[in-house]
């Protein structure tokens, strides 16, 4: 399976069997054993924000992990569903080993060194890495 594919497999898998059948749970005890209005907003508060930082970890790890020559996909489903953010921890951890081996270049992929202005190859202006 492609890890593109992997991505929105697990993507599909969290929301069909994990936040969609929790919503209808919460919301069927809301109505038969009255809990306060304060507690289903609250839950559905918990999942939004909860949206909100995993689409955030993705935006930046699908970046930074394009950026260095890793696979974008394999690490955004790591680092967003790996649970208690150890998937995350891993990914920045994974990440210096990365950009100390080998740099592609992000015009042509050619492999590239640390301390090169441009690509050999595709005259690509190179970002200056620290
Ligand atoms: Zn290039």
């Amino acid at each position: 399976m492609k890890s593109k594919n992997l991505f929105w497999f697990i993507t599909a898998l969290w929301i069909g069997f994990g936040i969609f059948p929790l919503t209808l749970i919460v919301l069927k005890l809301g109505h038969s054993q009255e809990i306060h209005a304060r507690v289903l907003s609250l839950f559905l508060l918990i999942l939004v924000v909860l949206a909100i930082v995993i689409i955030a970890i993705c935006r930046y790890v699908y970046k930074d992990a394009k950026s260095r020559g890793m696979d974008p996909y394999l690490w955004m489903a790591t680092a967003a569903y790996v649970p208690n953010f150890v998937g995350l921890i891993v990914y920045l951890v994974m990440r210096k080993q990365f950009s100390m081996g080998i740099l592609k270049c992000t015009n042509c992929s050619m492999e590239i060194k640390r301390d090169w202005k441009y690509c050999p190859n595709c005259s690509h202006r190179l970002q200056e890495r620290n």
